[in-house]
């Protein structure tokens, strides 16, 4: 049985999954005031425009909510760490944390977008971000 079931694409998220083709998180945007709106809608709620086009979101975000996902007949299976994540783009999204070790995850964590396939399946999934360097201050003047 596959881990992945594909998408089934329909004409409103097609540009969603086309961007995840090409390594981006396409976020829908109204071409008339501007407001990100996910999952994707026909029509913006702020102005009622049926305009849109797309935008790459930032792809960093904190985690605003998780849980661990165990499979329910297979125990042995290696639990998923299901987010939903604030984006700094400033929309939710869910989606899977990656490259963690269960004991480090947490609310508020920094984020990042990556891109995995999974049984062929290319999907947005987030990694921690690394830490912000620190830098020396420059002494300017
Ligand atoms: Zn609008």
């Amino acid at each position: 049985m596959p881990k992945v079931i594909p998408p089934t694409v329909e004409t409103d998220d097609e540009y969603f999954w086309d961007g995840v083709q090409n390594d981006q998180l396409l976020i829908q945007t109204c071409a008339d005031c501007g407001r990100f709106r996910h999952p994707p809608v026909p029509m913006c709620g702020d102005c009622h425009s049926t305009a849109w086009t797309a935008t790459p979101s930032q792809g960093t975000g904190t985690v605003h909510s998780w849980i661990v996902s165990r499979h329910p007949t297979e125990p042995d299976a290696d639990p998923r760490v299901v987010i939903l994540v604030e984006l700094d783009d400033g929309i939710r999204f869910v989606s899977n944390l990656v490259d963690v070790e269960l004991v480090d995850v947490h609310n508020e964590m920094r984020v990042e977008l990556c891109f995995r396939v999974i049984d062929d399946v290319k999907l947005p999934q987030f990694r921690p971000a690394p830490s912000p360097s620190r830098q020396t201050p420059s002494v300017q003047g």
